[in-house]
Order: structure tokens, then C-alpha cells, then sequence
């Protein structure tokens, strides 16, 4: 082989063959680069993404402390699934879960059962199959049909449960935000849930407005439905950001395991759980609620280990990670930590109503997230789509979006305070909006391709 390692040393960065001229993108080159050049070609590539600290779209995690990164780089090769090559990292999973599962009240530590997963998703997914599981399991004991499993949710819901719907064969009953009912409260119930029903799911921390719903009030409404109806329905909490703020910030709020009808709770910890993608996870209430049926037992700990899983082989190093960030947080370091942002939201959204065109739909005070729409009777030249452009020339992402379903004609902006979204970061947001609100304002007719149409 002529690789002219000489050269390759000497050249200046930029000059080398490959990065000089074209790569392939869409075959495999027949030849090799040098580390540093292949390097090079990634890294600049992947600076054209958005920066992420700068991105108030996502829930995602984009900071950690250094030696958070340190440990990360120490532990890319662990693999999760391997229990027995890394049964210390196993270990570390186990704790992080009953961690979770005291930090949201089940009745007995000893008796409960949990699992990481890549995130919400994945655990949500388990949730689900968990309860349509239970369901017929009780259906077949009592010679009733299985065929037709519902589960009743928002319309608002993370797209993870449609999915759920749909490659688990479940039929969604929607529940239809309206304006009164902006999220699940346990209103008109009883005309969703009926002998097919595998669940309820209530979600803390809607995605688009960041709502926590009502676990205790939709809780009492499935209590009058099982006294009507002798119907025992229980509920998935899709905490994917709320378990991990309630705990800290809401403590005096009951939406865990202190509500009897909660079978499991799910959450990211990449998202306010403080951990770099991806993590999940989901504890449920005791080990009757997750049907054995589901578990896979491993004798690898020199022990039972059972495990429970949509994927095999994952990253091991993110639940290092989430234990890096339990210890070196603790409590009061979680609270400071989500306090803040709540507080940070707080200032952002009494700021964002104050400017005048904007009517705000939540403040943040649930969990950090916040979103706007333009006030009912004001009909400006401009849209919230054009605000999301215009602030995403100055570098922000603050996606506009439709509401769901039958809201879908009411357009929200919306602002997600993660860890990193400091004060003086908020203040430069807030001077960029009003900048460009006012240079929306002094157009005379609308933006060229200013309506909502041209962007979906
Ligand atoms: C983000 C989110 C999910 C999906 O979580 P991932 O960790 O991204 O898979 C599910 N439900 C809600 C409410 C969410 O906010």
C-alpha cells in the first residue's frame, strides 16, 4: 500500500488529500484517510448543527460538569445488556432505580422492580405492554376476550404513545384537548374507559405547554368509575420531565406512588434528570404490576437478575452518569438546580407576556417550559413562525408549533429552561425577541411566505 505517511505529517491541516478535495457521501471510498483527516472532515461537518446551548426546542441535556465528561469518555465501552462483564455497572443501575422509585414514594422498596432504558420512549413502551399484560392475563383467567385493548390518553400526548399504539396494536381512546380541557383532568372519563381499558396514561410535564395533569383528580374519577362500574383501571405516569422536578420543586404535589392507582412511572434522565443522551427510566409500584411474564431471568449476578427490555445492547455509560449525577447532587443540588430554571422560565415568560402581542399559555411553574400564542384579537402582519425565523438568524431555536388535534389552528412558541439556560443567557433571548418583534411590527404588509401553510 503507498501511504505517504511523510506527507500526511507535514501538510498543513485543510491541504490534505480528502479534505482538499471531494469525499464520498453516499458510497464507501475505496481508500483509507488519516485519523486526523477523517477527523477533521466529521468535526467541521458537525459544527453546521445549531448550537446546542442555544436550542429552547429541545428537553434534551446539553451540559455537564467536566468531570461528568471525564467519566463518560472513561466508560463509551461498557455495554449495558453485559451483566456479566460489567456486574458493577448493573449494580449501579439497580440503585439509580430504587433511588427513583423511594424519590417518587413506593409503598416498599424491597418490593419493587425498575429498569434504565434508552429513554422515555423505551420505558413508556414498557409501561404500556406492562398494563395490556395485566390486562389479559385477568381477561384470560376469566374467559374474556383479549382482542381488543384500549388505552385512554391525551390527544397531547408525546408521540412515544402513538407509537406505542400503533406496534403494539392497542387502540388509542383520545381524549380531545380543548380550551377548556387543555390537558387530561379526568373530565367526561367514563365515556373512554370501558372492560378493553389496559390504562390510563397521565402525563407530568406536557410537551407543549408543559402541564402537569391532574394524577389525584383523574385518580378519584377512576375510583367512581370502579364503583360504577367494577371496572379496576390504573394509570401510567409519562413523568419523562416532571418525575425528576416534582420530587424537588413540587414536593407537597401527590401524582407518584402516594396515589394508590399509579402502577409505574417513567422518565428521561436525559432530560431533567441531568444525564447527556440517552437514558431512561421506569420503576413500578411492586413486582405484581410488572406480569412475570414480561421479566427474563439472568443468573449472572450470582444471583436472580431479571431484566426487562426492548433493546439489547445500549450504552452502559449514561447510567454511570445518572449515578455520577445523584451523588454529586443529592436533594438540595437537584433542587438548586431545577429551581433555577424554574425561575429563569419564570422571568422569561412574565417578560414574554409584558411585550404586548403575546398571550402566554403556561408560566413555567410546573416544570420549566413555557409556551405563548399571539393574543386572540390582535391580527398582525407576522406569525409566530416568522418570530421562530427570524430570532433562528440570531443562532436561538424557539420552534412554533401547531396544538394537537382539533387545536391544531392554534399556533404556541414555546421556550424549554434546561440547566445551562442561565440569567444572563435569558436576558441577551429576551432583548433578541423584542428586537425582532419590533422589526416585525414595522413591516407594512405580511412576510413573504409569512403564513403558517408555508412551513408545513
Ligand atoms: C420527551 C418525552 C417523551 C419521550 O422521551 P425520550 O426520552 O425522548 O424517548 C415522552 N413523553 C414526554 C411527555 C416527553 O416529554
Amino acid at each position: 500500500m503507498t501511504y505517504k505517511s511523510d506527507r500526511i505529517e507535514l501538510g498543513p491541516v485543510f491541504t490534505e488529500s480528502g479534505e482538499a478535495t471531494s469525499l464520498p457521501r453516499n458510497e464507501l471510498a475505496t481508500h483509507m484517510l488519516p485519523p486526523a483527516v477523517a477527523y477533521q472532515v466529521v468535526h467541521d461537518q458537525a459544527m453546521l448543527d445549531g448550537n446546542a446551548r442555544l436550542n429552547l426546542a429541545t428537553f434534551v441535556t446539553t451540559y455537564m460538569d467536566k468531570e461528568a465528561k471525564l467519566l463518560y469518555a472513561q466508560t463509551v465501552d461498557k455495554n449495558m445488556i453485559d451483566k456479566d462483564e460489567y456486574p458493577a455497572t448493573a449494580a449501579i443501575e439497580e440503585r439509580c432505580w430504587r433511588i427513583l422509585g423511594d424519590l417518587w414514594h413506593v409503598p416498599d422498596v424491597n418490593d419493587t422492580i425498575g429498569t434504565s432504558t434508552i429513554g422515555s420512549s423505551e420505558a413508556c413502551m414498557l409501561g404500556g405492554l406492562a398494563l395490556k399484560r395485566h390486562w389479559q392475563e385477568k381477561r384470560k383467567a376469566a374467559g374474556l376476550s383479549t382482542e381488543k385493548p384500549n388505552i385512554v390518553l391525551s390527544t397531547a400526548v408525546q408521540v412515544c404513545w402513538e407509537k406505542f399504539c400503533n406496534y403494539f396494536e392497542v387502540e388509542p381512546h383520545w381524549v380531545p384537548v380543548t380550551e377548556e380541557h387543555l390537558f387530561l383532568d379526568g373530565h367526561e372519563l367514563e365515556k373512554y374507559v370501558d372492560e378493553n381499558t389496559i390504562g390510563v396514561v397521565a402525563i407530568m410535564g406536557q410537551t407543549y405547554t408543559g402541564a402537569y395533569e391532574p394524577v389525584k383528580e383523574i385518580a378519584a374519577k377512576l375510583d367512581q368509575i370502579e364503583k360504577d362500574t367494577g371496572l379496576d383501571v390504573k394509570i401510567h405516569i409519562d413523568g419523562a420531565s416532571g418525575a425528576f422536578i416534582a420530587p424537588f420543586c413540587q414536593p407537597e404535589l401527590e401524582w407518584d406512588f402516594r396515589v394508590e392507582r399509579v402502577a409505574s412511572i417513567s422518565t428521561s434522565g436525559h432530560k431533567f434528570g441531568l444525564v447527556y443522551p440517552g437514558v431512561g427510566w421506569i420503576v413500578w409500584r411492586n413486582n405484581e404490576r410488572l406480569p412475570e411474564s414480561m421479566v427474563f431471568h439472568c443468573a449472572y449476578l450470582g444471583g436472580d437478575m431479571p431484566t426487562l427490555a426492548l433493546n439489547f445492547s445500549r450504552p452502559g455509560a449514561q447510567v454511570l452518569l445518572q449515578y455520577y449525577q445523584f451523588l454529586r447532587l443529592g436533594r438540595d443540588g437537584y433542587r438548586a438546580v431545577q429551581q433555577e430554571c424554574l425561575d429563569v422560565a419564570q422571568y422569561l415568560s412574565a417578560a414574554i407576556a409584558d411585550m404586548g402581542p403575546f398571550e402566554l399559555i403556561s408560566k413555567g411553574d410546573t416544570i420549566p417550559v413555557f409556551a405563548w400564542r399571539l393574543k386572540k384579537d390582535a391580527s398582525p402582519n407576522w406569525t409566530l413562525y416568522d418570530l421562530q425565523d427570524r430570532l433562528r438568524m440570531k443562532g436561538w431555536q424557539v420552534p412554533a408549533y401547531p396544538l394537537s388535534d382539533n387545536l391544531s389552528d392554534v399556533t404556541l412558541q414555546r421556550i424549554v429552561v434546561r440547566n445551562g439556560v442561565s440569567r444572563d443567557l435569558a436576558g441577551k433571548l429576551l432583548a433578541d425577541i423584542e428586537t425582532e418583534v419590533k422589526f416585525l411590527e414595522g413591516l407594512d404588509g405580511p412576510m413573504p411566505h409569512g403564513d403558517a401553510a408555508f412551513h408545513h
